[in-house]
């Protein structure tokens, strides 16, 4: 039978702390949903998002019929928006849907669906609470270029692309602020934790 739990959108920008984060509720037990995870799942060899986006973008970004070549699909809607916006406009619908399909087998009193593009592609809809991962602009991009030894002038251009920041935060019910060190984050996951227990045990008993 389907469920209701309660579903909080997790966001923030390149860097912010996201996975970390996810990653400190899913060992606390609690049930994560990725979008990022879906998405790469939809770019599959074989799959009917493969062929799509295989016939918008040309064999130049495939390396056969079937497969997607990731780097030059990365590579090929870096720097030009209109090309980044198709590609998004085939992946979001079918990431929400997927989205949706998933929370409704949950049995839990809460659930965490990390969302890097909750406010850029309209997923809203999808979450009851949203739980912004905060952190200076200068850590998102000391952490993103050490972790994927890229450069900052793109890790910038990709900050530039996202949500101004105070705009997110204007929209969030919740914010962990990434400055510190992992401990700290974890007490911060820990005290979310009983607060979405309770808040989603009071959303089931209702
Ligand atoms: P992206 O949007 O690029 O996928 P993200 O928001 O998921 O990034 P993470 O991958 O969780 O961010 O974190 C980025 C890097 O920063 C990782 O290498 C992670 O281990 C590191 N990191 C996260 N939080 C902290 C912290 N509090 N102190 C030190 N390093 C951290």
């Amino acid at each position: 039978m389907a469920s209701d739990c309660l579903k909080i959108g997790l966001t923030g920008g390149i860097g912010s702390g996201k996975t970390t984060v996810s990653e400190l509720f899913e060992a606390l037990d609690v049930p994560v949903i990725d979008a990022d995870v879906i998405a790469r799942s939809l770019l599959e060899p074989g799959t009917e998002t493969t062929r799509q986006v295989i016939q918008e973008f040309g064999s130049a970004i495939a390396t056969s019929g079937r497969e997607i070549d990731r780097a030059r699909l990365r590579e090929r809607v870096f720097d030009d928006v209109d090309a980044r916006n198709k590609l998004e406009s085939i992946l979001h619908p079918i990431v929400h849907q997927q989205i949706r399909q998933q929370t409704a087998t949950l049995s839990s009193p809460y659930c965490i669906i990390v969302i890097p593009l909750l406010f850029e592609a309209g997923h809203q809809d999808l979450v009851d609470r949203v739980l912004v991962v905060d952190t200076t602009r200068e850590n998102q991009i000391n952490r993103a270029a050490s972790r994927d030894q890229a450069s900052v002038q793109d890790i910038k251009k990709i900050l530039d692309s996202q949500i101004d920041p105070r705009e997110r935060l204007a929209r969030a019910d919740d914010v962990i602020e990434n400055n510190d060190d992992i401990e700290q984050l974890k007490l911060r996951v820990r005290e979310l934790d009983r607060q979405y227990r309770d808040l989603g045990s009071q959303a089931l008993g209702s």
